[in-house]
């Protein structure tokens, strides 16, 4: 294959999208990362089974395995610990590929060590800020700052990829008065802690009071004892004034200013406050998204994959796994047709419309919407959902969102589509 291809972000979309390209063919590829080095950074994410079939078709899925927990099951409840609802997960509700919870820094140290085998160390420039993007003719070229010496340097290829992230820059060359990322009122403060397992040892409870709310779940064990890392993420309402900047994912923040508002909580067991004040590093990051766009490319030569396409709310483990197939899919599009703007074009018809359609469902909580209903219901608790909820609603949302994330297992349970032509 001949384009030269230049990726901006060596996260999870853009290094997933350097292995589907040389699976495709393409060797041509460089991959600009901001930060001096890739670095075990974040906490927690979920991958959903069809995320997960394309990480198995460039054959990574093995080296993540023993990184992960492969969750089983899922409930939401409220505060108190009332069950509202339970699902089974991954393979054991019939998929063919598993859910994993993994650590975002591990599943990137993964995808980095892949590229660097297939394509060479030199394919990942780490250090260079891609800061614009200039489309002349057929060629397009990033400008970076190299952070070590502040000096500019241009990377030019046929086709740019924008990988990099929410407050991306190649996203600003698309739509430049879009300014910082919208918030919605609510911070998530996050981190994790080795601990005793719960429930099932794979089970991922979502629990809240109306107000706030708390994702948890364990994403590793430790092959020394039978300890897990316990994952969690508790979304509160912003305090006014606190300002945090939005789009960071790494502002430190104690445990002391959210801990107690958790005080009291029981999750089948977890006592969430305790956690929080057990986890050696805890971050803040304001409930942010993007506004959905019409278009995700330009000129024909550059073009938006992940959360610099689509950032969404983190509801219903979408983030991650969306950009994965992003980047599956703009692979086997560009391996498909041979002018660029076909294969952008074909892109963005695949996954635009279903990426907006998540957006704006994740902005009306997705499937936890169940928490804020059971809490308008039954504030005070229930011994069971049937009291609270009518006859099929429950199911019914659930389903709503399976189909909204494309999640249904006929679907799914088939080989990727992307890959299916060079595997
Ligand atoms: C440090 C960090 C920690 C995170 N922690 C969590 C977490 O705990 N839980 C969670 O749900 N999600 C987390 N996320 C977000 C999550 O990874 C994404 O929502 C999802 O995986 C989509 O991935 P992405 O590759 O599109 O974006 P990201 O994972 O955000 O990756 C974008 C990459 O582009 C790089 N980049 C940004 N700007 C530039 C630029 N101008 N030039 C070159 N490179 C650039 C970034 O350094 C990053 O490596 C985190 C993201 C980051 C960057």
């Amino acid at each position: 294959m001949t384009h030269q291809i230049i990726i901006s972000g060596a996260g999870i979309a853009g290094l997933t999208a350097a292995l589907a390209l040389h699976a495709h063919g393409f060797d041509r590829i460089v991959i600009l990362e901001r930060a001096h080095d890739i670095q075990p950074l974040g906490s927690g994410i979920n991958l959903l089974p069809h995320a997960v079939r394309e990480l198995d078709a460039l054959d990574i899925l093995d080296d993540l395995i023993p990184l992960c927990i492969q969750t089983k099951e899922l409930f939401y409840m409220n505060h108190r610990g009332d069950r509202i609802w339970h699902e089974v997960r991954g393979t054991d509700a019939g998929y063919r590929w598993p859910q994993l919870s993994i650590h975002r820094g591990w599943l990137q140290n993964q995808l980095y060590q892949k590229v660097v085998s297939l394509l060479g160390a030199n394919a990942v420039r780490t250090g260079m800020e891609v800061v614009n993007v200039q489309s002349s003719g057929r060629r397009a070229i990033a400008i970076c700052k190299k952070r070590s010496t502040g000096e500019t340097v241009n990377f030019e290829g046929d086709l740019v990829i924008g990988a990099d992230g929410i407050r991306s820059s190649v996203r600003r060359v698309i739509v430049p008065a879009e300014g910082p990322p919208p918030c919605n009122g609510m911070v998530i403060f996050r981190g994790a802690t080795w601990g005793s397992s719960f429930l099932t040892g794979r089970s991922m409870i979502i629990a809240g009071d109306g107000v706030r709310k708390i994702v948890l779940y364990p994403m590793a064990h430790r092959t020394d004892s039978d300890q897990v890392l316990l994952n969690w993420a508790a979304a509160v309402p912003e305090n006014p004034g606190a300002g945090y900047s939005h789009g960071d994912w790494n502002i430190p923040v104690a445990p002391s200013k959210f801990a107690p508002e958790f005080e009291g909580w029981n999750l089948a067991g977890v006592q969430p406050s305790v956690l929080m004040q057990n986890s050696p590093d805890t971050f803040v990051y304001p409930m942010v998204d993007r506004e959905p766009l019409k278009s995700w490319s330009k000129n024909g030569n550059i073009v938006l994959i992940g959360d610099a396409a689509h950032a969404m709310y983190p509801v219903g483990s979408n983030g991650a796994t969306q950009s994965i197939i992003d980047a599956s899919a703009i692979a086997y599009y560009l391996g498909r047709y041979p002018r660029l703007i076909d294969a952008l074009s074909a892109y963005e018809a695949d996954r635009q419309v279903k990426m907006t359609k998540l957006q704006l469902a994740n902005r009306q909580q997705g499937p936890e919407v169940v928490i804020n209903i059971a809490n308008e219901r039954a504030p005070n608790g229930f011994d069971d959902p049937e009291n609270v909820f009518k006859p099929g609603e429950l199911q019914e949302i659930s389903d709503r969102y399976t189909k909204t994330s494309s999640m249904e297992f006929s679907k799914v349970n088939e080989p990727s589509p992307y890959m299916c032509m060079v595997m």
